[in-house]
């Protein structure tokens, strides 16, 4: 909701969705944003993903939440306000945002390129309020021009998902000869397969859910893998380069790392409840290594983004009005989406 004062400053209110305590539903709230910064834009919200991640912050999992709480962080719109030391963005040009918002840009961590490391690192729905809202005000070094190639709706879930998956494979060196394992194939996972197997590797899915299979394979999987018993586990021991967990369940993990070849890395970009616990020896003798990879830099969001325009990888999308929020949530809860769920206003 937007209008001009007498002097033609902005003044608006944003609408949006905000859960008021830990676990609740989101109900309608408004709020005027601070003024605009000289290093903000301001954007019309038209697309934003639900991610895991707004789950684990609606439920205050990583107890970093503030209520009343508004979430959304795979944001899609149009520049509608610049402050004045705004470069390269203008009026109506789209732009995405995903889940970090700002940075130092000083630290060594920022200065090499890795502002997802940032140590004041500041993330887009936590003390701020998100995306789950007809618009935001957002440092505008964090809001990514958009491949015309990619419809609004498809590159939403790219802003956090994709980054995501994207920074881990090419971060830890993936290589097209590789063999990449994905477990959990549901808004990263599916993403997951289709970067990997767009970078060439050859592709496992592991997964909990049997009727996936096919999907899978569509979306690149070269080979599917039922991961609810570890009999089934054993038969794969010993065969992937690099696997990526995306699942928010505690899993037999010392099954996965025996499903690695020596050198290979267990990659940790999903968050489970429990502590990760494997055996020192099965990584000691091959020389197996457990890491974990936090988003993506600025550099990976550009890179991940042209990477998917040209490569036609797409997310599959389940598209609802945002005024559906908490339907999109529940399913989300229930792992009943195929693939991720993208809200429009
Ligand atoms: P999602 O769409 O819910 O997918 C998670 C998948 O995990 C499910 O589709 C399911 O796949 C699998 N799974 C296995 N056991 C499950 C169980 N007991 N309950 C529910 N699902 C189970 O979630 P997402 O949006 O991809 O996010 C996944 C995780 O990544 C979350 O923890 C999120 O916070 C995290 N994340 C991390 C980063 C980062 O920077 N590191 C960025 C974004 C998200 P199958 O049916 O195939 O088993
Ligand atoms: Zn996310």
């Amino acid at each position: 909701m937007m209008n001009r004062d007498l002097k033609g400053i902005h003044q608006m209110t944003i609408r949006c969705y905000a859960a008021k305590k830990p676990n609740a539903s989101l109900e309608p709230f408004e709020y005027d944003p601070k003024p605009l910064l000289r290093h903000e834009v301001e954007v019309k919200i038209s697309h934003c993903g639900i991610c895991h991640s707004d789950i684990h912050l609606i439920d205050n999992d990583w107890g970093i939440s503030d209520y009343p709480l508004v979430p959304g962080h795979e944001i899609v719109g149009t520049v509608t306000a610049l402050g004045p030391e705004v470069e390269g963005l203008t009026q109506g040009q789209r732009v995405g945002i995903g889940w970090q918002r700002s940075a130092c840009l000083n630290c060594e961590c920022c200065l090499r390129g890795f502002e997802n490391l940032c140590s004041q690192l500041k993330d887009t729905c936590v003390g701020n309020h998100g995306g789950f809202a007809d618009a935001i005000r957002i440092d505008h070094r964090f809001a990514f021009p958009l491949p015309d190639e990619l419809d609004s709706a498809d590159a939403a879930p790219l802003l956090c998902g994709g980054v995501t998956v994207y920074s881990a494979l090419a971060s830890y060196g993936v290589r097209p000869a590789m063999k990449v394992g994905v477990i959990g194939i549901g808004g990263l996972g599916h993403l997951a397969l289709q970067f990997a197997s767009k970078m060439g590797c050859e592709v496992t899915a592991f997964s909990s859910t049997p009727d996936k299979e096919a999907e899978a394979r569509g979306l690149g999987a070269h080979h599917f893998v039922f991961d609810d018993d570890s009999q089934i586990l054993e038969r794969v021991a010993s065969t992937q380069d690099f696997i990526l967990s995306t699942v928010t369940a505690d899993l037999n993990w010392a099954s996965y790392v025996d499903a690695l070849r020596p050198g290979g890395k267990l990659c940790f970009v999903g968050v489970p409840k429990e502590a990760i616990s494997v055996p020192a020896f099965s990584l000691i003798v091959g020389r197996n290594s457990i890491c974990g990879s936090p988003i993506g830099s600025r550099t990976d969001m550009r890179e991940m983004l042209d990477f998917a325009a040209r490569n036609g990888i797409k997310p599959c999308t389940e598209n609802i009005p945002m005024s559906n929020v908490n339907e999109g949530i529940d399913r989300l809860r229930s792992n009943q989406v195929r693939y991720r769920v993208v809200l429009s206003n």
